[in-house]
């Protein structure tokens, strides 16, 4: 039996160790953190993903996370556009749902490591060793699912952290008046924010902004009242709904470059393999369909029906035929909305077209999986 340690238990490792140890792998898997834990991210996942979630037992019915089928967008000057969503979501947060999985995959036999970071992975003679500040463990198989950004990353020296990141994220719990099947998307300068409905009747308010926003203010709520606060819908939401936590969830350095899928013979999957703008929504999606595409070939190569080289050949194959184009889309799609004038038409634009705005939003949602 071949063995398994996967670096970084978000929704990439959690579905990836909860698929493999129900066929019989032996993994462990090393987490920075301890759950639950809240997390930046805007919490609307695409129903792309119910088949597989479902088939494998490892949908959150138990959340009653509550169906998206409308998107709402509005512009700086006001304009709103309010759209269907065909394939749609459901809302649940992250702090909920990252730990039902891991919950699934401890009571399932996974070794969890946590509360502790990888610094360094080492492949020799066929074998990886993954070092932590601790002690050194040994595998078969490393799988890198270590999100965006990672020391990691660094420690690999992967070409996208040698420059820095301009994005920074927000993200806060919130009750508020919005319909539940509703998703809103309302532009600023150099941003936009997401507001949708999770479990519980609450509702996940998370920006993306540029990093001169927060530098030209000074402080998070300077900048929301200076510049979130001119569109008059983001204006009318932060003054007239509870805020649930002491502080908001911030990341910064979030990159949107190209990585590749393998790096050093550590296959990563979810944000360390890519990842997708979150105004295309499906970032998701894709960690949990790469988790699944991977631990399918995992199993193939554990079961000695391929070999380690065939391993890598076909999952750089599967995982570019589905995301690059994705991936590249949706940086084409967030530069349409990165700036007032541009948003202003992408938004008048699909409020007279309904054939473009319908493309645009295909474009954000992949097939059901
Ligand atoms: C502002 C914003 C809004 C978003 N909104 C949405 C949305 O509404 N819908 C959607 O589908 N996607 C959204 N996304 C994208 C989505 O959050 C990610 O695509 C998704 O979380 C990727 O999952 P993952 O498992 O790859 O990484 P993560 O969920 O980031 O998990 C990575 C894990 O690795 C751990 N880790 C990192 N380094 C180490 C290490 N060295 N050792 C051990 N552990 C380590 C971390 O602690 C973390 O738990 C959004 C992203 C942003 C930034």
């Amino acid at each position: 039996m071949k063995s398994i340690i996967i670096i970084g238990g978000g929704l990439a490792g959690l579905v990836g160790a909860n698929y493999m140890v129900e066929k019989g792998l032996s993994v462990t898997l090393v987490e920075k953190k301890r759950y639950p834990f809240h997390r930046v991210c805007g919490e609307y996942i695409s129903n792309e993903t119910i088949p597989f979630l479902k088939a494998r037992g490892l949908f959150p019915q138990e959340f009653n996370p509550p169906k998206i089928n409308r998107f709402q967008l509005t512009s700086l000057n006001g304009r709103v556009a309010l759209l269907p969503l065909d394939l749609g979501g459901f809302g649940i947060s992250r702090y909920s749902f990252d730990h039902f999985l891991y919950k699934k995959a401890l009571d399932k036999g996974v070794n969890f490591v946590l509360d502790t970071e990888v610094e360094s992975v080492l492949f020799k003679d066929e074998s990886f060793f993954v070092r932590t500040g601790q002690t050194e463990l040994s595998a078969d198989l490393v799988i890198g699912s270590f999100g965006k950004r990672s020391r990691l990353d660094l420690s690999m020296k992967r070409s996208f952290v040698q420059k820095r990141s301009p994005y920074a994220g927000v993200k806060y719990h919130i009750r508020t008046d919005q319909p539940a099947d509703l998703i809103s998307l309302h532009n600023f300068k150099d941003g936009y924010c997401g507001i949708s409905q999770i479990e519980d009747q609450k509702f996940t308010l998370c920006y993306l902004t540029h990093r001169i926003n927060l530098k030209s203010h000074g402080s998070i709520k300077a900048m929301e009242e200076a510049v979130l606060f001119k569109n008059p819908y983001l204006k009318s939401i932060f003054r007239n709904s509870e805020f649930l936590f002491d502080k908001p969830e911030v990341i910064n350095e979030i990159s949107f470059a190209t990585k590749t899928p393998i790096e050093n013979h550590v296959l990563m999957t979810g944000d360390a393999a890519g990842m997708i703008t979150p105004l295309c929504g499906n970032g998701m999606a894709m960690a949990i369909h790469s988790a699944k595409i991977l631990s399918e070939l995992v199993i193939e190569y554990s079961a000695g029906k391929i070999t380690r080289e065939h391993l890598e050949i076909q999952y750089s194959q599967k995982w570019n035929s589905l995301f690059a184009i994705r991936l590249w889309t949706g940086r084409q799609i967030q530069r349409l909305f990165g700036d007032e004038w541009t948003s202003n038409l992408a938004i008048n634009l699909m409020r007279k077209s309904q054939p473009l705005a319908e493309l645009i939003i295909k474009k954000t949602h992949g097939q059901p999986f």
